[in-house]
């Protein structure tokens, strides 16, 4: 397909910088440092946009890119260290209730108002993440089994007692749901089977009512198939021939 667009002139190198400023403003970062044009200035510059390019704008949490990447070194580091990691897969409840009734602006706020509560509830070690419209995640290295209800329960009550006054005038609140899954320490699995594994306990979160928590046991693990494949280096669809 031919866009007739594509096919105008590129803006000059001077007005992508100005559009670069322009975003960066826009998300409320500070002015690069130094005089403009500077070397000094351009690094300034650079690192606000490599900081930009991990973040969720409407949030300022890590964005799903930036998360996945995390979950990928944590996986390596489980794996070598044997330090057990929890995920949190976190999605608010009724959601479209809340858009449908007080409008997408509202929404927007509750989103951010959940963000800042979560990410307060955690440690300074623990990365929160936006990975969807509604849709949240935690990492938590260095978390032991036994801990892992506890602070997800902490989270999802946290949540709940979250009051949003919103610029419209209505005073809102919301519950999420809470699903968890540890990081196998045995085993050589990838980001998106313990996201899959993690997402699998929210549903049943949500299936049981919502407002709730629901962890993977983690005194027995489920192993998939394919994370066997990874353990034995075989081929991950040999359990299905
Ligand atoms: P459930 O309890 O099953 O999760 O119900 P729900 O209504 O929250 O679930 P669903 O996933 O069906 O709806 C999510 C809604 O979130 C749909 C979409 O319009 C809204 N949404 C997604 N991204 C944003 C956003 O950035 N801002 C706002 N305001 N709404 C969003
Ligand atoms: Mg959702
Ligand atoms: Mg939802």
């Amino acid at each position: 397909m031919h866009h007739p667009q594509a096919t105008a002139a590129a803006p000059t190198p001077g007005l992508q910088l100005e559009r670069a400023l322009t975003l960066l403003e826009h998300c409320g970062h500070p002015a690069p440092d130094g005089l403009p044009g500077s070397p000094e200035w351009l690094q300034s510059l650079i690192d606000s946009l490599v900081d930009l390019s991990s973040r969720d704008p409407l949030t300022g949490l890590a964005n799903r890119r930036s998360f996945e990447l995390a979950l990928a070194r944590e996986i390596d580091r489980v794996a070598r260290v044997g330090e057990s990691a929890l995920l949190l897969a976190i999605d608010i409840d009724h959601f479209k209730r809340i858009n449908d009734t007080y409008g997408h602006a509202a929404g927007d706020q509750v989103i951010r108002a959940i963000s800042a509560a979560l990410a307060e509830t955690v440690r300074p070690m623990d990365m929160v993440a936006r990975v969807g419209g509604e849709e949240f995640a935690i990492l938590l290295p260095n978390c032991p089994p036994a801990f892992g209800p506890h602070v997800a329960q902490r989270l999802r009550q946290r949540v709940s007692r979250t009051v949003v006054r919103t610029d419209e005038g209505p005073v809102l609140t919301a519950t999420v749901s809470v699903g968890g899954a540890f990081a196998p320490q045995w085993v050589r699995s990838n980001a998106r089977l313990w996201m899959e594994r993690a997402d699998r306990q929210l549903y049943r979160a949500k299936a049981e009512g919502r407002d709730r928590v629901c962890l993977e046991p983690s005194a027995e693990p489920s192993v998939s198939a394919e994370e066997k494949g990874l353990l034995f280096g075989t081929s991950q669809f040999q359990d299905l021939e």
